[in-house]
């Protein structure tokens, strides 16, 4: 406030001031020029009255005694000097006179010359006290004097000239005093001015600045500040409102801030709770919204897409993978990849286990199934139930990028919560779906599971890009089995054929038991090499496997057809056809073996549909 006082009163002093000098200038220049002019008709008076004098003097004859009286003109009040020239037609007429009465400087002979007066300020600063005139004396026929009846000389004809000195001081000195009393003045006028608006604007001034210093504070944050000590009954009004607006706010952004804490994990990030209160409400809606989206979702997977979806929206996630890890069952798999698969979780999860954070820009090699050196990741548990959790791996590109992540985990926690009980319920869905999908003698997937899950299937691989393969199983010579020891042991015999392809594949594969005793399984994220070596894998587990019965102990083989999607097709039933045609070509050359589709076998083939394929 001092600041802004200081400014107004620097500011009014200028303009007072500026106005009284030149109010004074005026007064003074207006004094000066009534000075000159008052010396001016005292002069003309005194040249009056000497021509009036001097005619006199002539008329009478005593022109030799106009000395005294020209004398005694000179002892008059204020005259310093006074004398008298004679024009040149006098001079002429009469000669030059006893006192030498010629021009005595230049002045003297323009007015001679010119017949007109002439001003001398003999110093032109009002300080000067002389003033200086010589007035012509024009011959003229008027009234009582004829200059004529005298002079040789024509009307308007100069005929001589006085010059006056006088001495103006007095006037100077009036002037003075005058201007000194007008500053005096215009002083005082310019200290009750400056007293009264100081007094006037003061409190205006402090309000103003009060207001400014709780503003600013509001401006970064801090609502706490309040107006204090209004000084007039207006500022007063103004504290109260201005007070009164802070005190509400601040209160509804306590409780707003308060209520988030119980609300989302996300720790504030800005010092100003209004702007905070914004981006909650901003986040809460969106994550509103996703809780309602998740409502419509009808699978599982859905909902995992819908959560990696947000994650790529809302943070630019766009390298991830959400893993399962089923805590019943001691089960990891991969459920939704974003670009890729990330890391190999069929022999477990590091984050899963540990049941904390794995961060590769803690302790490079955290994870043993992340590829070493190649890739930066963060992979956060999160428990969804007793039975399941959720990791979500992270790929980061960088050290900011991995320090923006840590920042989101709070956030990403959020929508996991809004998920969780959506994932539950899925999931018990899931496994009531899953009971009619179930065959009751090896608790495989049945043929329904495969009908009502192709699709699906299909689309992930699709937008995975990932591969898989198909094996498909028939236990070789199975009617003589059947006839010879009955149906109980080819039962016996088709447990034994799904535990030996349980035991062959990873979790994340599929087995399903299509019907009697033909398998279907599908290899998750597999190529040629591998699908080959699964499928011999297995033929020889199983050849090796004893069929234990009540009555017998049996030996038997499997023949295995292999096709891999979408290297062979990209419609997925197609290729289990294909499988099967593999199969038959397995049959038809010999049993006991493995053959992996090829298109030359669609010629050579005759393909039974035994299998409704
Ligand atoms: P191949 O090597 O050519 O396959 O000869 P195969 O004898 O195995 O012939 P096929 O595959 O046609 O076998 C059909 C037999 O499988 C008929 C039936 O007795 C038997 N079978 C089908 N389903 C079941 C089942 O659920 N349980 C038992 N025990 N036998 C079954
Ligand atoms: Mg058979």
């Amino acid at each position: 406030m001092v600041e802004n006082r200081k400014k107004i009163s620097f500011i009014l002093l200028i303009v007072l001031s500026a106005v009284s000098i030149t109010m004074l200038a005026l007064i003074a220049f207006n004094l000066q020029e009534y000075g000159y002019n008052n010396a001016k008709s005292r002069a003309t008076a005194v040249a009056k009255v000497v021509e009036i004098g001097l005619t006199s003097h002539m008329l009478n004859k005593t022109m030799d005694k106009r000395a005294q009286f020209i004398t005694q003109i000179e002892q008059m009040e204020n005259i310093e000097r006074l004398w008298l020239v004679r024009g040149a037609a006098i001079i002429k007429q009469y000669g030059e006179g006893l006192q030498n009465e010629i021009a005595h400087d230049e002045i003297d002979k323009e007015v001679l010359k010119t017949g007109k007066i002439r001003e001398v300020h003999l110093d032109p600063s009002f300080a000067s006290s002389s003033y200086r005139v010589t007035i012509p004396y024009k011959a003229r026929t008027d009234g009582s004097i004829d200059c004529l009846s005298c002079h040789d000389a024509q009307v308007g004809d100069t005929l001589g000239a006085i010059t006056i000195e006088m001495d103006v001081s007095d006037l100077k000195t009036e002037a003075m005093r005058f201007i000194g009393y007008i500053s005096l003045f215009a002083l005082f006028l310019i200290l009750f001015v400056l007293l009264f608006v100081n007094r006037l604007i003061g409190p205006y001034l402090h309000i103003f600045d009060s207001i400014k210093r709780v503003m600013q504070g509001a401006q970064q944050g801090d609502y706490s500040q309040r107006i204090t000590d209004a000084r007039s009954k207006e500022s007063k009004e103004v504290q109260t409102w201005v007070n009164t607006l802070l005190e509400k706010l601040q209160t509804s952004l306590n409780n707003i801030e308060s209520n988030i804490h119980t609300l989302t994990h996300s720790k504030s990030v800005d010092t100003d709770p209004l702007i905070e209160a914004k981006r909650t409400v901003t986040r809460l809606s969106q994550i509103y919204d996703f809780r309602k989206a998740l409502e419509h979702d009808e699978q599982l997977s859905h909902l995992y897409s819908r959560l990696a979806m947000v994650l790529h929206q809302q943070f630019k996630l766009d390298d991830l993978n959400i893993i399962e890890a089923d805590n019943t069952k001691m089960t990891t798999q991969v459920v939704h990849m974003e670009k890729g698969l990330l890391c190999d979780v069929e022999d477990g999860c590091h984050a899963h286990r540990t049941n904390s954070t794995a961060d590769s820009c803690q302790f490079h090699g955290f994870c043993m199934q992340m590829p070493l050196g190649d890739v930066d990741y963060i992979c956060v548990p999160y428990s969804i139930s007793n039975d399941l959790d959720l990791v979500i791996s992270i790929i980061t590109s960088s050290d900011e990028e991995a320090d923006r992540v840590r920042t989101l985990l709070p956030s990403i926690e959020d929508y996991i919560d809004v998920a969780r009980p959506q994932i539950i319920n899925k999931r018990l869905m899931q496994t009531l779906e899953r009971s009619g999908q179930t065959d009751a003698l090896t608790g495989l997937y049945n043929r329904r599971y495969l009908v009502e899950n192709v699709e699906i299937i299909t689309q992930q691989l699709r937008r995975t890009k990932m591969t898989y393969g198909v094996l498909m199983t028939d236990i070789d010579h199975f009617k003589i089995l059947n006839d010879t020891y009955g149906h109980d042991v080819g039962d016996i015999a088709i447990k034994t054929i799904a535990d030996t392809l349980q035991q062959n594949v990873r979790a994340s594969d599929t087995v399903i038991r299509l019907g009697g005793k033909e398998f279907i399984v599908l290899l998750y994220n597999c190529d040629v090499a591998y699908i080959k070596e699964v499928a011999e894998k297995i033929r020889g587990a199983f050849a090796k496997t004893k069929i234990k019965a009540e009555t017998a102990c049996l030996q038997k083989t499997i023949s295995i057809g292999a096709a891999i999607f979408p290297e062979h097709d990209e419609d997925l039933w197609k290729c289990i056809k294909y499988a099967d045609i593999a199969l038959e070509h397995a049959k038809s050359t010999g049993r006991n073996r493995v053959t992996l589709f090829d298109t030359s076998l669609l010629d050579t083939t005759k393909v039974k549909s035994s299998r409704g394929i």
